[in-house]
């Protein structure tokens, strides 16, 4: 694998397609090898899951110091400042490929919510369909 470092959203598609098909669980974490776990996190009994590849990053006494992680049920509650206030600092590396789960509170309504998690839906049964999947 090169050393050259990915920037942009364009260099990463670039890089993925290099390497062909690759199922979902794979490709996920091959882009958290390639730019990093996402700082958009899920939290399920106090452990941390990346929010793009799924794996456990740590429990809640092991990030702490870890800055601008930003826990997807805090901003559904909307009872977290921190949250709040790092959500603007995520980049593209952060929300690239959220997992259905860790895009259902990327969106603002509860209408955009369920008509992406439909558009999400939609799309892989159609993959289904067509055999792809
Ligand atoms: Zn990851
Ligand atoms: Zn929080």
């Amino acid at each position: 694998m090169t050393s050259k470092t990915i920037e942009t959203q364009e260099q990463l598609e670039e890089r993925m397609s290099a390497l062909g098909y690759l199922d979902d669980g794979t490709r996920r974490h091959v882009i958290c090898s390639l730019i990093g776990h996402s700082r958009y996190i899920t939290s399920f009994f106090g452990y941390q899951y990346c929010g793009r590849c799924s794996d456990q990053i740590g429990d809640a006494l092991a990030s702490v110091g870890r800055d601008g992680v930003v826990t997807a049920e805090h901003l559904a509650w909307g009872d977290c400042d921190e949250c709040e206030k790092a959500r603007p600092s995520l980049t593209w590396r952060d929300t690239y490929l959220l997992t259905e789960e860790a895009a259902k509170v990327e969106y603002a309504t509860r209408a955009e919510s369920d008509a992406a998690i439909r558009a999400a839906g939609e799309s892989l049964s159609r993959k289904a369909k067509e055999g792809v999947l």
